[in-house]
């Protein structure tokens, strides 16, 4: 038995635990940047219970609430230029993966001078701003993960920054915060957990531990399959979805994603489809191609979501998300060349081609 496992982010998850560990905050600094999108940090209550912890700690912050979805890379160095100016030396995510990911590049770039063309490069020093990161939607994981994923417009895809650095401290998960999400980012978030879980269980990095973790995800998935066709989450539904989605973040930490998200990256660079939903769509087709060579894989996971064939996963899928986009063979023609250049396409333990890609895109899209 060969086993790593490397997860150095304290995680509580519990009601209220942001009002309840408020001295997590100031174990870890004494002036925090919240890092958040435009809105939704405001409306959900997660901004006023962090300004209550940290008014609890007598501590002093600041807001940067400027990241929006898909963040750019300027998006990153405005916030880094901002925490340099305010002196912070905490950073507080409070957000979707969208302020999760640029709160980890502001934490980088704050600390080091990197220039824009190193910023993928992998090369980095060992200073950052420590973090405390506040999940508001069920899905990416980000706040146990070592990636911030920005969109990168020289290569029209999105990029990742991966380095263990990039770890928050502590990651504070309380589903209250999720109660009034709107049902397609509920959705989409919830496959984008289950896409980090079945890309984990695919990918050449798998353990037997992530293998453990990966399959408990997908039956708490499975389990809400029916909540969420219905658009009715109880908190107890909410909670488990952010248990899964987190659970896939520690997958994905190990084993990285594969192509689904590498395919993905395009549909959401060039037609703005939001970043669960576009591994939702291509899921079952990379599922088709792998199940030929590795099958016993595939069984185990369609065995944990209580299904027995790709086909039944597609119905599965097709459940939740509803009408397709239109994409073109012209669409697709573009997008395959930059989906096989990721690095994610690496973890597959089926190595696909150029044309098999472009074979999953079109059987995504019935073309
Ligand atoms: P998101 O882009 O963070 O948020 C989507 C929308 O949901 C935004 O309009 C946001 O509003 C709103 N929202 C967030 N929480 C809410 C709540 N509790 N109630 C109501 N509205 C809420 O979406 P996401 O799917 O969570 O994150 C996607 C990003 O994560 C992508 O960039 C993807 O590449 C990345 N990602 C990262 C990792 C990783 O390991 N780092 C893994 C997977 C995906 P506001 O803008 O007002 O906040
Ligand atoms: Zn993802």
């Amino acid at each position: 038995m060969q086993m790593n496992f490397y997860m150095p982010t304290k995680v509580i998850m519990a009601d209220n635990c942001v009002i309840n560990h408020s001295e997590e905050f100031s174990k870890l600094g004494t002036k925090a940047m919240l890092v958040t999108g435009k809105s939704s940090a405001k409306k959900n209550g997660a901004q006023d219970d962090v300004i209550a912890a940290l008014t609890a700690q007598n501590m002093e912050y600041v807001v940067f609430d400027k990241v929006m979805s898909n963040p750019t890379i300027a998006c990153a160095y405005e916030g880094a230029a901002f925490a340099k100016a305010n002196n912070v030396d905490l950073i507080i995510a409070i957000g979707g993966g969208s302020p999760m990911d640029a709160a980890k590049a502001i934490s980088l770039l704050a600390a080091q001078e990197i220039k824009e063309e190193d910023l993928f490069s992998g090369n980095y020093g060992k200073e950052v701003i420590p973090m405390i990161h506040i999940p508001t939607t069920a899905g990416t994981g980000s706040e146990v993960t070592p990636y911030s994923i920005l969109t990168n417009d020289a290569k029209q895809t999105k990029t990742s920054i991966a380095a263990p650095i990039l770890f928050p401290e502590v990651a504070l998960c309380d589903p209250k915060y999720m109660m009034h999400l709107g049902m397609a980012t509920t959705i989409n978030t919830a496959i984008d957990a289950l896409s980090h879980a079945v890309e984990g269980m695919l990918s050449v990095k798998a353990t037997a531990v992530t293998d453990v973790m990966a399959i408990e995800s997908i039956k708490k998935i499975s389990a809400c399959h029916e909540a969420l066709k219905k658009r009715e989450l109880s908190l107890e539904d909410r909670g488990n979805l952010l248990y899964a989605s987190t659970l896939a973040g520690m997958v994905i930490s190990h084993t990285g994603t594969t192509a689904v998200h590498s395919m993905g990256y395009s549909l959401t660079y060039f037609k703005d489809i939001d970043h669960g939903r576009a591994n939702g769509l291509l899921l079952a087709g990379f599922l088709r191609v792998v199940e030929k060579e590795i099958p016993e894989r595939t069984s185990r996971i369609l065995e944990a979501m209580g299904l027995k064939t790709v086909d039944e996963l597609k119905v599965w899928l097709e459940e939740l998300l509803g009408e397709k986009e239109n994409i073109t063979a012209e669409d697709i023609a573009k997008y395959s060349p930059i989906a096989i250049q990721a690095k994610n396409i690496m973890n597959c333990p089926v190595r696909v081609n150029e044309a098999q890609i472009t074979e999953i895109y079109k059987e995504s899209f019935g073309i």
